[in-house]
């Protein structure tokens, strides 16, 4: 129990950061430095979420702006440690936290690739290719009429992604657009903050062939911890842990890990407050006879393959 640490893909701090003018070491956002401390973070992914042009103006304006915040949160922040690449991992203390910068919504690029390079130049190391709506490279899950796949556009971003060694995140994304990237994606894809629709009919969910495709080319689910992902009804740690074990019984536990969607959410499951409360949950897993060697892989182990795999 003791050496297991966390990773979590996804959470949306960085808009706090910029919006309400906060930081790191406050306590007023679930996630803060205390709180990735207490609950053994070993690298958070923060997201830099985009938002709609007419609420926030242009995209990739907005986007650096995110940007901005992030590298401010690190000057100055000797506990934070940029992953950048694979070897950037063993650099991370036991007092120390890795950092991964990310990219939520690929309007950000404004259709053009110069721009997707440029990102990387500046340290992003995944994208999630859409949010819930439409943009160049793909439909959103919440674009009901149209439900389109990639564009061209789209098509030259998966390459251009799998050439820079991004992550390609498809959380959010439509289900015939999923599929475009299961087809173009040379390298193992991720969705970094979604369940599964089998316990949780929503339609941000993964259905079981979505699950089984991800497993397939090595990929990975990060576990949202949102409750109207998570059960139809009032929840709590328990169906954190349904969604572990359903999509773990499915495909097994090389597919599982977090992907918390702290700071994104307006309400968090009964009993988790932000990743201070990581630990119940692994206490949650240990009580259920969970492998300790299965129980790191969900930790930290499945993300740690796909860092390594990809950011080489
Ligand atoms: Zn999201």
């Amino acid at each position: 129990m003791k050496e297991l640490r966390i990773i979590d893909g996804h959470c949306d701090t960085l808009t706090n950061l910029l919006d309400r003018s906060s930081t790191i070491n406050d306590s007023v956002n679930h996630v803060s430095l205390e709180n990735l401390i207490k609950g053994r973070v070993y690298i958070q992914f923060f997201a830099a979420w985009i938002g709609s042009r007419q609420k926030y103006g242009s995209p990739l304006q907005r986007g650096l702006k995110l940007i901005d915040r992030y590298y401010n949160m690190l000057e100055g922040n000797s506990r934070l440690v940029p992953i950048l690449q694979w070897e950037d991992v063993n650099k991370i203390g036991n007092d120390q936290i890795g950092a991964l910068l990310t990219i939520e919504d690929g309007n950000i690029l404004e259709g053009e690739l110069a721009n997707l390079r440029i990102l990387y130049k500046l340290g992003v190391r995944l994208m999630t290719l859409t949010w819930n709506h439409r943009n160049e490279i793909c439909d959103g899950i919440m674009e009901t009429n149209s439900q389109s796949g990639l564009s061209n556009f789209g098509i030259s971003v998966i390459q251009e992604m799998n050439k820079l060694n991004m992550i390609i995140d498809i959380s959010h994304i439509s289900v015939p657009a999923f599929w475009d990237v299961i087809e173009y994606s040379k390298a193992p894809i991720i969705a970094s903050h979604s369940n599964a629709k089998a316990v949780c009919p929503h339609p941000r969910n993964l259905d079981d062939k979505q699950i089984l495709a991800i497993s397939e080319v090595n990929g990975l689910i990060g576990i949202n911890f949102y409750p109207l992902f998570l059960s139809e009804k009032n929840c709590g740690i328990e169906d954190i842990v349904k969604h572990i074990e359903y999509i773990a019984g499915l495909v097994g536990v090389d597919v599982v890990g977090f992907g918390s969607d702290f700071d994104g959410v307006d309400h968090l499951p009964d009993g988790i407050n932000g990743p201070q409360d990581f630990p119940k949950i692994i206490n949650r897993l240990l009580q259920l006879n969970y492998l300790e060697d299965d129980i790191k892989k969900i930790c930290s182990g499945n993300y740690l393959r796909i860092i390594k795999t990809i950011l080489k």
